[in-house]
């Protein structure tokens, strides 16, 4: 049994009823009050404060991930984004996800190096040595059972001339690990100038986190995603995105719609992921999609995703933001490997939701209610008036922002 029927109730009904079904305390949700804040605690977080900027949170339905039942918060803007993510979950059984690795990479930039090949193997034969100067950084991450773990070497031809570029590999465990990675960077930054005689430049960590891939796979019944004909037309829109980067990116920011709600909800940082997101689609040097599909012997549409999961469950904000630790109790998850396996999931399925209102319905029709409520509030109706004006707009069949001023101005006229 899943939770169902979530968009019929009120937010309070449905925080109840998220609470009893996950058997978290209800005053969890207090931590998504708007005046969970105060204008202290937002000034002590980025410079010049003056107030805050309120998204809405809402919680995506039907997920079961790795057998678990898994409500999924996700802050966003994006009318329709929480709603089709959780018709597409419903769509199968489980999502089996993995994130085996947390391992991050810090680049250290070397300059001048006088001889490179002297200096590459200078660098090989220290390692132990570089790696346990990095660890002295960050005993609390080693005691976590991370820290660094390896170092990788190689030079690049630049315009700038030669530099030798050392990536150190870091274990972050429940850690995104920016600033864990950036600190051991600088702290080893002398020595590797003493083995390689050159000049330390940029020491920081890279968004491409190849070393922290989550994949999430699942099986979707082909009944329910409206029959052969739109799961074949859904495999024609993945090829499309195959063979063209117009597309895939496109694609691609489908699949971020539902992955960055979720990173933002846990007060993660979407521009780490949605970097990683897309230098990863480019690897192979061409940009592709992220997910990949499949038609299997009965008929049903097989998906799968792997994306770079930078994210952490510790550190950052996660711990300090009443927010985001609200949405990692209503989450459920005890790891950032755990929150990895959501981020896969929910990819996958926002992106076969886009691909399927596509395929099947157009974008526009999926989308028509809620724009047309935004611009009915924009038109600068009520909250009472704004029902009539979107049933308006959505029997007309014309939704425009002039055409919901000119309804408006005619309700009014007539009282
Ligand atoms: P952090 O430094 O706040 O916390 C991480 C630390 O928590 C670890 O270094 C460790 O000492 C400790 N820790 C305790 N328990 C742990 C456990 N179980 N697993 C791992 N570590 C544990 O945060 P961070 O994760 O190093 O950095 C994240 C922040 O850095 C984000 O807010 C991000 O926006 C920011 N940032 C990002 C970039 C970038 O993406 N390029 C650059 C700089 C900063």
């Amino acid at each position: 049994m899943r939770i169902s029927g979530l968009y019929r109730m009120t937010p309070d009904k449905r925080r109840e009823e998220i609470a009893k079904r996950m058997q978290i305390d209800p005053s969890v949700f207090k931590g998504l009050d708007m005046r969970s804040m105060d204008i202290e605690d937002l000034d002590g977080m980025i410079e010049n404060v003056v107030g805050a900027f309120v998204l809405p949170v809402g919680i995506a339905a039907n997920f079961v991930i790795n057998g678990r039942e898994t409500p999924v918060p996700m802050a966003t803007e994006e009318p329709s984004v929480v709603a089709a993510a959780s018709r597409i979950a419903a769509c199968t059984e489980d999502f089996t996800a993995r994130c085996p690795e947390s391992i991050m990479i810090g680049q250290v930039q070397i300059l001048d190096v006088p001889d490179m090949e002297g200096a590459l193997s200078s660098i090989d034969r220290n390692k132990d040595g570089i790696v346990s100067s990095a660890n002295a950084v960050d005993p609390v991450l080693v005691s976590s059972g991370g820290g660094a773990v390896d170092i990788e070497t190689r030079s690049l031809d630049t315009p700038s001339g030669a530099m030798l570029i050392v990536h150190l590999l870091v274990d972050c465990r429940d850690a995104m690990g920016a600033n864990a990675v950036n600190s051991m960077a600088e702290a080893v930054s002398p020595m590797l100038e003493d083995l390689t005689l050159g000049r330390a430049l940029l020491r920081i960590l890279s968004n491409l986190a190849v070393r922290r891939i989550a994949t999430a796979e699942a099986r979707f019944d082909r009944e329910r995603l409206g029959g052969t004909e739109v799961v074949d037309d859904i495999m024609n829109a993945y090829h499309f995105a195959c063979a063209d980067p117009f597309r895939a990116s496109t694609h691609n920011k489908g699949i971020m719609n539902g992955v960055s709600a979720v990173v933002r909800a846990t007060g993660n940082d979407t521009r780490a992921v949605e970097a990683g997101a897309h230098a990863y689609a480019s690897l192979s040097g061409n940009y592709g999609p992220l997910t990949s599909y499949r038609i299997d012997e009965s008929g049903d549409l097989v998906g799968r995703i792997s994306i770079p999961v930078p994210v952490g469950t510790v550190g950052g904000i996660t711990k300090v933001h009443p927010g985001a630790r609200a949405c990692l109790r209503i989450l459920g998850v005890n790891s950032a490997s755990e929150l990895g396996c959501v981020l896969a999931s929910v990819g996958l399925a926002q992106n076969l939701a886009a691909l399927r209102a596509l395929s099947a319905e157009g974008i526009q029709r999926g989308h028509m209610k809620l724009h047309a409520r935004n611009l009915a509030i924009q038109s600068g109706a009520s909250v009472d008036e704004a029902p009539l004006i979107v049933q308006r707009l959505i029997a007309e069949g014309k939704v425009s922002a002039s055409r919901a001023r000119d309804i408006l101005l005619s309700l009014r006229g007539s009282k």
